[in-house]
């Protein structure tokens, strides 16, 4: 496996000195695929404001996410920032949605994927779904996210490596999945493609609920999000204002 050098410089925007990739959906997905291809172990993040406030508060989280080698801008915020950079046409990029569709190359191309992370029962329902969804599909490996040590975590993270996935979905929540990611991904022995996908099992299992299309349409996700788990508000208010001051007045 060689070591990933960042990739290409084309299409990255800098929102306070954190890199997103300016891709369609599809550009997003075969980027990602060719890393894969030529033989690296790639970390993808999928930003948004809070991220990125947490990465200026914990500078080892900064650098993680800076060094990804791919970054999709998954947060309205985000988008937002980008626009005012002139980037009109960018749309959103849900990591859901862009998992999924690495779910499906999976599955195309006879490649092994892992999940880990979220409850039991969300794990099992996520595990029926998709297999339901991608009957080809090869589930190497799956395990719910919850463990009385970091000890066990670990155990389990090693069996997860020895399954030489081609894809392995993280949901350990922010920040925890992408630590997850940058320190397991130098173990793999093969090509890996790594995604921290927050609450996506919740979704994908029937947990939680993705907005109507015309939230999103309108980039109103969060506002869903806020709807049905309002303790995210308290957490989000303050990066998010800050988020926002710092973009206006370019701190
Ligand atoms: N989770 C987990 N282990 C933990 C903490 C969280 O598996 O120790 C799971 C949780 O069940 C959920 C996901 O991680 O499925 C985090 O989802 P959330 O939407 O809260 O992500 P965040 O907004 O924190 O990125």
């Amino acid at each position: 496996m060689t070591t990933p050098s960042h990739a290409s410089s084309a299409n990255k925007a800098f929102v306070l000195g954190y890199g997103l990739d300016c891709l369609t959906m599809a550009e997003a997905l075969e980027k990602t695929t060719n890393l894969y291809a030529q033989g690296q172990a790639v970390q993808v993040v999928t930003l948004n404001p809070e991220m990125i406030m947490k990465g200026e508060e914990t500078p080892a989280f900064g650098t993680i996410l800076k060094q990804a080698d791919v970054a999709l801008p998954d947060g309205a915020g985000a988008v937002w920032a980008l626009k005012r950079q002139g980037y009109a046409q960018q749309s959103r990029l849900p990591g859901i949605e862009f998992s999924e569709g690495l779910v499906r190359w999976c599955a195309e191309n006879a490649k092994p994927i892992a999940l880990l992370g979220a409850s039991p029962e969300v794990m099992a329902k996520t595990v029926e779904t998709l297999q339901a969804k991608f009957p080809s599909l090869q589930i190497g490996f799956s395990h719910h996210g919850f463990f009385d040590s970091p000890e066990a975590l670990e155990a389990v993270s090693q069996q997860l490596i020895a399954t030489q996935p081609a894809l392995v979905l993280v949901a350990l929540g922010v920040p925890k999945q992408e630590y997850w990611i940058a320190e397991h991904k130098p173990q793999f022995t093969a090509p890996v493609i790594c995604v921290g996908v927050g609450g996506s099992f919740d979704v994908w299992s029937g947990t939680l609920q993705r907005a109507p299309q015309w939230m999103r349409g309108l980039n109103l996700e969060w506002l869903w999000r806020f709807s049905l788990q309002p303790w995210r508000i308290q957490r989000s208010v303050k990066p998010i204002l800050t988020f926002l001051w710092r973009v206006v007045f370019n701190q």
